[in-house]
């Protein structure tokens, strides 16, 4: 696949710790940094050290060669220094190799034709390299493994060396080493090894309590033997499986170590000890196998997340590389965590969730998994109670979300000017609630949680704001997104989020107190909420202020703006690739006007329809030259800015910067994890600002105003848009929205094949018995009716009243005529090309499924050969109603996991053409059905679907 590929094609030791960052894979589950195998003996990762909490832009960071990382983000240890912290676990991807007797080290090797790369598209990283050994030999190593996407408790590893020349003694050692630290602090305790055949067992535990197993097998496999001996060797905190063999030349063998890893969080397992053997009993298939699934479920992820851009290669790159590195590090099933500003591939900021979350990574899974969105939402649901607490400390009332959250929402970052002004991460939280509803339309997330938050967070404004003796009110001592300016009076940022935090708090009470009175009542009633406290919410969103001078038409960043500091940031900045703040003050720069990120600029892209064109651009011209972007949250929000007012030099520049932060290994950005905020934001500038969809916080249908750079031609790319799948083509001058279906659910008789005939036969009989007209005219009429519905139609013409049981009776031996001459059916029966037609919808990865009145359908199915195609199989057996109720389709959309809107019917009779209606189905119809009006895509054959 073309623009997946991320590559290495030198080994530089300077560089290593940079492309375990980048290299970093993962499944959600576990993301693990791309650390050689084998190690490297100048980078010992058990070195202890103390880590104090400090600013991590001007942080000098320890700096070893080598940083190895497993981190389960549900998996938390204490530090005494730094409070809760996500651990780094044990290496289970430890492989030691000896090479005649001598550690094979790349840094102490002679080593040619080094090469690595990531593939993005199934997240396998590959290594290659032929050594030479001490000894004259030559061999060829490749690495390659993944955590598989399919099953998240497993990560695959092979390994595969051939004797190039001469004749090589090898020793590889398989093994899981606990002897590491994070953040230099030791959390792993209870370690307690086993070892039985191929298998090594790890159990431990960290100081927070939390249970770790780690479970592994490796086989080894030459040309000749099974099994190569393994023997093991355990340490206290390391254990290792060794295989020792001689390889002549030409000769090579292969390791395949498969680990799984289950804790004590996981969902859904009483034992997660046992668990492991189940999981790992299940996975004891071939490597290829394994390979495969990991690669379906990979394509299943990017199927609706790609964005393609054409006519800009390395931005094309570059997206690719922030939605790989999304999609490895969300939990998508667990709203017990978010998503860490490192990615969870890196220890920099402590595993916790930051206002990123919410603001820069949220639109990107809102509009490509609403599910996975509504889960990262729901974390700060589950932690309203911790920051019920904040706000409790801070003597206030409803919600104050923490700067830095973990697992309990109670604030765990310990500068206080962070925690006590960064106060805008709680509207932030409500701005990211109302988002989600908007786009979803998800109107039960919002009587469930959602505007229990809004409430609740809307309540610790009405406390934090100030009113002087004039009524004015002020949020003070604030510090905005622009962290180099600490306590500012009415940063207009926070100010505009917080009028939008209220605001929507009084929407969404209104809709909710009309719609569902009841659950108004509940809640209410729950957390003592008191109908005047609205009047209260909109009387502050009217009238908290953003600062504005209306001689420049400049909206401030705070009202005291204007009285700090002027700063030559030129003279000062002598080099700019590093972060500004490394050359002045703390102090000094508290005190300046010089601006760490977007702050304006991050508003006036959340709120776009506030701002004209022309407020846009003279707030640019006056901050952008003020802002040092010393936070990766500021240069692609200042490509969308300068897109936005034509500057195109800028949007390049910041485009390109943005780009820089993890993917130039200059820059060295990805060393200590990805960025993943400016991932999310990369997504954001490519589909909002360059294709230009507005996000709906501010309007409600979908709009898409194209503002494409003048190297693209092209940006193509899915989103869910209020539950529906659409894929959207955005041209410089055009733009095309097409309806996408995630399933398709066949009709059977008229639609896959042709029964009609055997029915017709059978009916005919019954006619013919009861001395009944019944011709291929009235036969039609019986298509998509149910049996005793059918029956109903044949005996129109009946002169008497025939009981129950005699219709029951009649009904039955028309079924039993019918099922002898179903034994004649075959693939004769089909219809035409029908199953290439499902062949090709089965490879674009459509589910598809029967949903058929017949209560014959799965015997037909088999009889046919298409049984093997279908997902689900839903036939007169599983329903009550028949068509045109919905209820056969509504079932099969349910056992498939998706929304009616989602799914498109094929019918060819009007019965099943309501019944799909009904259901909230669109409808395609073949034969005589497609010219009911009903019908929304009229087929002249089935091959119309994949042209589609
Ligand atoms: C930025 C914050 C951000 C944090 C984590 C800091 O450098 O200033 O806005 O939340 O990094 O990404």
């Amino acid at each position: 696949m073309n623009g997946f590929l991320l590559e290495e094609r030198k080994f530089v030791s300077e560089h290593v710790k940079f492309y375990e960052g980048e290299f970093t894979q993962g499944n959600g589950y576990v993301s693990v940094r791309a650390s050689f195998e084998e190690g490297l003996r100048r980078a010992p990762q058990n070195e202890e050290y103390l880590r104090t909490m400090k600013s991590v832009t001007t942080e000098i960071q320890r700096h070893p060669l080598s940083k190895w990382g497993v981190y389960v983000p549900l998996i938390m240890g204490y530090n005494p220094f730094l409070e809760e912290v996500m651990i780094n676990l044990p290496y289970f991807p430890a492989i030691k190799i000896e090479l005649d007797g001598q550690p094979m080290d790349l840094m102490n090797c002679e080593i040619s034709d080094y090469y690595r790369s990531l593939n993005m598209y199934n997240g396998v990283l590959l290594r290659e390299f032929k050594v030479k050994t001490p000894l004259g030999g030559v061999i060829k190593f490749s690495f390659e493994r993944f955590a598989s996407m399919d099953e998240k408790h497993l990560f695959v590893q092979k390994v595969k060396y051939t004797v190039l020349c001469g004749s090589v003694k090898v020793k590889v050692q398989s093994g899981i080493n606990a002897d590491v630290t994070t953040n230099g602090y030791r959390h792993l305790e209870k370690i307690i090894y086993k070892a039985e055949k191929n298998q090594l067992h790890l159990t431990c535990s960290t100081d927070l309590g939390f249970g770790i197993c780690m479970l592994s097998e490796t086989s080894v496999t030459d040309t000749k033997s099974y099994d190569v001996l393994n023997k093991a060797e355990i340490e206290e905190r390391e254990a290792y499986l060794t295989s020792e063999q001689v390889l002549t030349e030409g000769k090579s063998a292969e390791l395949v170590k498969k680990t799984v890893i289950t804790t004590s969080r996981d969902q859904g397992t009483e034992d997660y000890i046992q668990s492991a053997d189940s999981i790992l009993n299940a996975c004891r298939v071939e490597y290829d196998v394994l390979f495969m699934k990991n690669n379906l479920a990979w394509q299943r992820k990017w199927q609706n997340s790609d964005v393609q851009v054409d006519g800009n290669e390395e931005f094309q790159k570059a997206l690719r590389f922030s939605i790989y590195h999304l999609l490895r590090s969300n939990m998508e099933n667990d709203s017990r965590v978010q998503i860490c500003p490192k990615g969870f591939a890196g220890e920099a900021y402590y595993g916790r969730y930051f206002w990123d979350t919410e603001i820069y990574l949220l639109p990107f899974f809102i509009y490509t998994n609403p599910g996975a969105a509504r889960n990262l939402l729901l974390y700060r649901y589950h932690t309203l109670a911790g920051a019920r607490v904040n706000a409790a400390r801070y003597f206030s009332e409803g919600a104050r979300y923490p700067w830095h959250s973990s697992l309990d929402g109670t604030e765990q970052c310990s500068m206080w000017e962070y925690a006590d002004n960064e106060v805008h991460i709680t509207a932030d939280v409500a701005y990211a609630v109302i988002h989600y509803y908007y786009a979803t339309d998800d109107y039960e997330f919002i009587l469930d949680y959602g505007l229990e938050i809004l409430l609740e967070t809307s309540r610790f404004w009405v406390c934090r704001v100030d009113r002087d003796k004039d009524g004015k009110i002020s949020l003070l001592n604030v510090m905005g997104p622009d962290e180099y300016a600490p306590m500012t009076r009415n940063n207009a940022f926070t100010n505009r989020m917080v009028k939008k935090n209220l605001r929507s708090a009084i929407d969404m009470a209104d809709m909710v107190k009309q719609n569902s009175p009841k659950v108004w009542e509940a809640l209410t009633g729950r957390i003592a909420f008191r109908q005047e406290e609205l009047e209260v919410f909109a009387e502050i969103a009217e009238k908290l202020p953003i600062p504005y001078d209306k001689e420049r038409n400049l909206y401030m960043q705070s009202e005291d703006f204007e009285s700090y500091a002027d700063l030559n940031l030129d003279e000062l900045w002598k080099d700019r690739s590093r972060a500004f703040g490394h050359y002045a003050s703390q102090e000094k720069i508290y005190r300046s006007k010089c601006i760490k990120q977007a702050d304006v600029i991050a508003m006036m892209t959340l709120f776009p329809d506030d701002f004209t064109d022309q407020e846009v651009e003279i707030a640019y011209e006056y901050y952008m030259p003020l802002t040092t972007h010393d936070s990766s949250l500021s240069p692609a929000g200042h490509s969308f800015a300068a897109n936005r007012i034509g500057r195109k030099e800028d949007v390049r520049r910041f485009l390109k910067l943005a780009m820089d932060v993890d993917m130039n290994v200059n820059r060295h950005g990805a060393e200590d994890g990805i960025h993943i905020a400016n991932c999310g934001y990369l997504w954001q500038l490519a589909v909002c600002g360059f294709a230009g969809l507005h996000m709906p916080t501010e309007c409600q249908e979908l709009k898409i105003t194209p503002a494409l750079p003048e190297d693209i031609r092209q940006i193509s790319f899915h989103i869910y848009w209020k539950g529906e799948l659409k894929r959207i083509t955005v041209l410089r001058d055009a733009v095309r929205i097409q309806k996408e279906y995630e399933a398709i659910l066949f009709d059977l008789d008229g639609v896959l094949c042709h029964t009609d005939h055997y029915h017709f036969r059978a009916w005919k009989v019954i006619a013919d018995k009861l001395n009944l007209f019944f011709d291929e005219g009235k036969n039609n009429r019986l298509r998509g009716v149910s049996r005793m519905e059918s029956l109903g139609i044949v005996l129109e013409e009946y002169p008497a009243e025939l009981t129950e049981q005699d219709k029951y009776l009649l009904s039955e031996e028309k079924n039993q005529i019918y099922r002898g001459f179903l034994n004649e059916m075959s693939e004769k029966d089909l219809e035409e090309n029908v199953k290439h037609v499902l062949h090709c919808l089965k490879e674009k990865q459509i589910k598809m499924a029967v949903a058929s009145s017949s209560k014959n359908a799965v015997s037909i199915l088999k009889k046919i050969g298409l049984f093997d195609y279908f997902d689900v199989i839903v036939d007169g057996n599983d329903i009550k109603k028949s068509k045109p109720d919905p209820e056969v389709f509504l079932l099969a959309a349910r056992r498939l996991g998706k929304l009616p809107a989602n799914c498109l019917v094929v019918e060819d009779a009007r019965a099943g053409v309501d019944a799909a209606v009904a259901g909230g189905f669109d409808c395609a119809a073949v034969g005589d059905a497609a010219q009911y009006e009903k019908v929304d895509y009229p087929l002249k054959s089935l091959e119309d679907l994949i042209h589609k």
